[in-house]
């Protein structure tokens, strides 16, 4: 039921505009307008905040079936997530009231801030400061690659408290959009998820009450981490929806298009990989919902399943994609047809939230 809610709002109200989101390269309001309508823009807020609650087997479907219309607009429910779950896993009851009960409502969105312009993969090796001064503490530093930036209110960000401790001095903060210092630099021109913002954030003594931060001091990177197990799962359904999408539109193309006298779906040769596709696709997502089990009974092979469906399903989104295009021959290669897009599309989710590299290293060190 509740796939087939999401598929029909994100086909009436995500679809029609997700081609010229990605030739603009625009903030898709619209989706997020048509999600918030339908409480479906952060769906893993709990209830006692005035979230749907949804586990992550549903917030994964959600996701899935926006990025099968739209991979941008699907960056509205995972930011969601991956910007709140490092409160939600760590924050005080104060803090979790505070922020999740508007993020429920709709009134402002999420944002993770990792990434630097030189700490990427070695995310521990980040330079941002954050000093306490009595019940403050004054952040300093940039943040790279942030999605949704400028757009969310509010930002969890992981800054240095102790540089002689380097992953164990780090901290989480919640920054919010407003307070003095903090900026933004101008959106990256991307290959692909072009409707969705990707900024850098600056900060310039931005003074916060100490009780902003999330947890205990020195336990940020830990918290970042422990995030990252459980909304890799979020890309791998975004890597899944975007790949189910252009499956669904080659499926149809192939039965239309006629060469030497037939469709072309009538070739043996067209056949097999179409079932290529589907097959892939499907083991897919069966690592990426069992994942998802994992990340609800929080199991302790979390870690390796997590990283495993996040490189197995976006590095299957590439390849579907692909043949995809294939499949549509010379219109496939343009913007008339939307399998470009998706192939644009896809190769985010082997990079970000650790790109698969280093999922592969995260796999090696939990080999079940
Ligand atoms: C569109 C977009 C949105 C993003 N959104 C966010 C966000 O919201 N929040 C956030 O914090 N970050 C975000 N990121 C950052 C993203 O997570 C990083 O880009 C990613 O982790 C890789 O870091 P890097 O770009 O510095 O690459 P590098 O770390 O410099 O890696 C370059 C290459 O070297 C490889 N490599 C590095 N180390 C190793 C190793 N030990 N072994 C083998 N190979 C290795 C990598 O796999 C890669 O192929 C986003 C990035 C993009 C492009």
């Amino acid at each position: 039921m509740l796939r087939d809610a999401v598929r029909a709002l994100a086909e009436a109200k995500i679809a029609p505009y997700a081609a010229a989101v990605d030739e603009e390269a625009r903030f898709p309001q619209e989706a997020l307008d048509a999600l918030v309508a339908g409480d479906l823009h952060a769906v893993h807020v709990p209830e006692e905040f005035g979230g749907a609650g949804a586990d992550a087997l549903a917030t994964v479907i959600v996701i899935e079936e926006v990025a099968r219309v739209c991979a941008s607009s699907s960056l509205i429910p995972a930011v969601n997530k991956l910007g709140s779950l490092p409160v939600i896993l760590s924050g005080s009851e104060a803090l979790k009231k505070k922020y999740m009960t508007p993020l429920a409502k709709g009134d402002g969105m999420f944002s993770y801030c990792l990434s630097e312009p030189d700490a990427g993969s070695d995310a521990a090796g980040m330079k941002t400061r954050a000093v306490r001064d009595g019940d403050s503490y004054v952040l300093n530093g940039v943040k790279r690659w942030i999605t949704n930036a400028g757009e969310s209110e509010f930002y969890t960000v992981m800054a240095v408290t102790d540089p002689t401790k380097r992953s164990k001095g780090i901290s989480a903060f919640v920054v919010e959009k407003s307070d003095e210092g903090v900026s933004f630099g101008a959106p990256e021109k991307k290959l692909g998820i072009k409707g969705s913002p990707t900024r850098e954030v600056y900060l310039d003594n931005v003074r916060i009450p100490a009780d902003r931060m999330i947890g205990e001091e020195g336990t940020g990177f830990a918290t970042a981490m422990k995030t990252l197990d459980h909304t890799r799962i979020t890309i791998a359904a975004q890597a899944l929806g975007i790949a189910q999408g252009a499956l669904d539109y080659a499926k149809g193309y192939v039965r239309e298009r006629k060469q030497f006298g037939k469709p072309i779906a009538d070739f043996q040769g067209v056949q097999f990989m179409l079932a290529d596709m589907a097959m892939k696709i499907e083991a897919a997502r069966q690592l990426t919902y069992a994942a998802a089990a994992k990340s609800e009974r929080g199991d302790s092979d979390l870690t390796f399943q997590g990283a495993a469906a996040k490189c197995f399903a976006s590095d299957v989104a590439m390849e579907v994609t692909t043949d995809a295009v294939q499949l549509l021959g010379g219109y496939g290669y343009t913007r008339d047809y939307p399998v470009e897009r998706m192939m644009r599309d896809a190769k985010i989710t082997q990079i970000y939230e650790g790109t698969n590299q280093v999922q592969r290293i995260v796999m090696a060190r939990n080999l079940p």
